[in-house]
């Protein structure tokens, strides 16, 4: 039977070196991102280095989106063992020059995104027994930092989520975990002014770690990665 993991935001950075990282666990990875033809290059690269990838266009903050794309992954590969909630953007600005729309779209892609992915599809990995469920939040939801007032939020919310979740999984055979990276070498850190301690493939092995080999009993546990 094909292990399946979903992974969010699978285009570049994190996202696409987590992809990588479970396609070389032998997982058929279903890489989501906003425009088509940019997963599709990586999942090319994956299935080039040996690896079974399907890209599939998906906006995380877009409910209509995420229903279709779930609705193929479960009825054309099946209910996944792995969910990635990787997918995310950051606006920088004092709180008095934060626009609503800003403000919403942080929230939107952050926190309203991993809600509509895990809800899509977190009734069938229960259904199965088996499963996890990684959310990539960051150090941002442990602290403040100024100008990332909309960022921060939709991280402890991330961290939230996750912990309400955990408990709504115990004893299903599902756990869910977060993995809070600090700075790190990605496209998200450019004009940050923070030096990056560690490379999307520092993070990504953390991911497959949460989302393969971390015990069970690890159920609801945020994961501070900060580097070598
Ligand atoms: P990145 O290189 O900017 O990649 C962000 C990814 O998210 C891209 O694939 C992007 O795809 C996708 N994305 C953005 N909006 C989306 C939407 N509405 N629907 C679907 N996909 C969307 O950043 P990254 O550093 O890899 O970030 C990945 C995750 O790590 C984020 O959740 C971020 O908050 C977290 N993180 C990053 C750092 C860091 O220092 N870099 C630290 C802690 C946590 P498009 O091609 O469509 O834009």
């Amino acid at each position: 039977m094909n292990e399946i993991a979903v992974v969010t935001g699978a285009s570049r950075g994190i996202g696409r070196a987590a992809a990588e990282a479970l396609a070389r666990r032998g997982l058929l990875v279903a890489l989501w991102g906003r425009a088509e033809a940019d997963v599709a290059r990586v999942a090319a690269e994956i299935e080039r280095e040996g690896g079974r990838a399907v890209a599939m266009a998906c906006d995380v903050s877009d409910a209509g989106a995420v229903e279709r794309a779930a609705h193929r992954v479960l009825h054309e590969l099946g209910a996944p063992r792995v969910l990635v909630n990787n997918a995310g953007v950051v606006t920088r600005a004092l709180v008095e020059d934060t626009t609503e729309l800003a403000w919403d779209h942080v929230i939107d892609v952050n926190l309203k995104g991993p809600f509509l992915v895990t809800r899509a599809f977190v009734a069938a990995m229960k259904e199965r027994a088996r499963g996890r469920i990684v959310h990539v939040a960051s150090i941002s939801a442990t602290l403040g930092t100024p100008r990332l007032s909309a960022y921060c939020a939709s991280k402890w919310g991330v961290l939230g989520l996750m912990k309400a979740l955990a408990e709504e999984l115990r004893g299903t055979g599902v756990q869910t975990l977060a993995v809070l990276p600090g700075s790190v070498d990605t496209d998200m850190l450019k004009g940050s002014g923070f030096a990056a301690q560690m490379t999307a493939e520092d993070v990504a092995r953390t991911i497959a770690w949460a989302a393969l080999d971390a015990p069970d009993a690890a159920n609801g546990s945020a994961i501070e990665v900060f580097g070598p």
